[in-house]
């Protein structure tokens, strides 16, 4: 197996359990946009994206380069690219990416590049804000823009969308209600003077738990294939995709007052077995779990980390527990150890996820 190394395992049958799972919630004729920013959310996107791309519609990505890296693995599906930047016009086109258009400075700047290299009806997706207020048009914004688009031939829109702000908080439900009713009427304006219907889409994954009835043409499913649905309720419907999984490097037996790693840490105050773990905060472990607050499991029982974490290497206290050098050790495989991570270090499970560096291997099984 994967002796030696320390390797993220992704479940290929719990992401086809996730897809389905919210599939089942959506009318039969709502396509789905999986996104996979952020290397996956810390899993592996190009693996995630070509496991999946027979039963999904649309990929979306955060940055330009995400989008190429898809390509380049032979994704075929259209990618949409959520933050384009204006020096990467030219490598979206190439690559046929289709840009996210949030502004007039990116929208003018895009429909120029259109215009000089002479592309006909290039597809370009139009994002709104509706209290989010991170980027986005302005619904004021709307007739310079039909009028702009009513004028080239050299773009057309493929979407229309915005992002909800609380959609996993109900105490927000009101806010929540007014963004859907203020991009429904914007979308109305584009029904009103395009000779064509774009595909309207506003829902992430809590807004699929929460507001069905906004599903428009196409939802945009994160964080819920991932295996959470920021609902203990949902997540246990769901399934884990993602397992960390490393071994012990060198068990040492140390005695009454001696230490454990940097700073001197951990003090033992009996004789003890302790395991040291090639895994550290350089992939992804923070320094918030040392000193107890955490513990990965040995042979199925409870290890906890000892001393502070290192750059590479953590060490546990297997005292009580049967095992050998070479012997698997698990940082998390469930929800709720990654969650127990996320609450731990105050954060949440997206902050976790996608923690997990570059250096640690992606194995995905199915
Ligand atoms: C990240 C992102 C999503 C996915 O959100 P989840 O909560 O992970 O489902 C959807 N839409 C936009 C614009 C995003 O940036």
């Amino acid at each position: 197996m994967n002796s030696h190394v320390t390797v993220l395992e992704i479940d290929g049958n719990t992401l086809t359990h996730n897809l389905q799972y919210f599939k089942n919630k959506l009318e039969q004729d709502t396509k789905i946009l999986v996104v996979v920013k952020a290397f996956g959310y810390g899993s592996e996107a190009t693996k995630i994206a070509k496991f999946l791309e027979n039963n999904v519609d649309y990929f979306a990505v955060a940055y330009t380069d995400e989008g190429i890296d898809l390509r380049n693995a032979g994704i075929e599906k259209p990618i949409l690219v959520l933050h384009p930047q204006i020096p990467n016009l030219e490598l979206i086109v190439k690559h046929q990416l289709e840009p996210n258009l949030y502004n007039f400075t990116i929208f003018n700047a895009f429909l120029a590049f259109a215009d000089a290299k002479l592309l006909l009806n290039y597809p370009i997706h139009l994002k709104f804000n509706t209290g989010l207020n991170r980027i986005g048009f302005w619904h004021t914004d709307v007739p310079l823009i039909l009028s702009k688009i009513a004028a080239t031939s050299h773009v057309k829109i493929a979407s229309l969308f915005s992002h909800l702000a609380a959609s996993e908080d109900l105490n927000e439900n009101e806010f929540t209600i007014n963004q859907i009713n203020d991009f429904a009427f914007i979308v109305k304006q584009f029904y009103t003077h395009l000779s064509y219907k774009p595909i309207v889409h506003l829902l992430n994954t809590s807004g699929i738990i929460n507001y069905p009835q906004a599903q428009f043409d196409m939802v945009r499913l994160g964080i819920g294939l991932y295996g959470f649905g920021n609902d203990k309720n949902e997540t246990n419907q769901l399934k884990n995709i993602v397992s960390l999984k490393s071994i012990i490097s060198q068990i040492h037996k140390i005695e009454p007052g001696e230490t454990v790693g940097y700073n001197r840490a951990f003090t033992a105050n009996k004789s003890m077995k302790t395991a040291t773990i090639p895994v550290g905060h350089a992939d992804g472990i923070s320094r918030k779990l040392g000193n107890k607050k955490y513990s990965v499991l040995v042979n199925n029982q409870k290890a906890p980390i000892i001393g502070n974490v290192c750059m590479d290497m953590i060490m546990v206290d297997v005292s009580n527990i049967t095992c050998k050098e070479g012997d698997e050790v698990i940082v998390f495989n469930s929800q709720e150890m990654i969650q127990e991570i996320a609450d731990t270090t105050d954060t949440i499970p997206y902050e976790i996820l996608t923690a997990i560096s570059q250096r640690v291997k992606r194995l995905l099984t199915c």
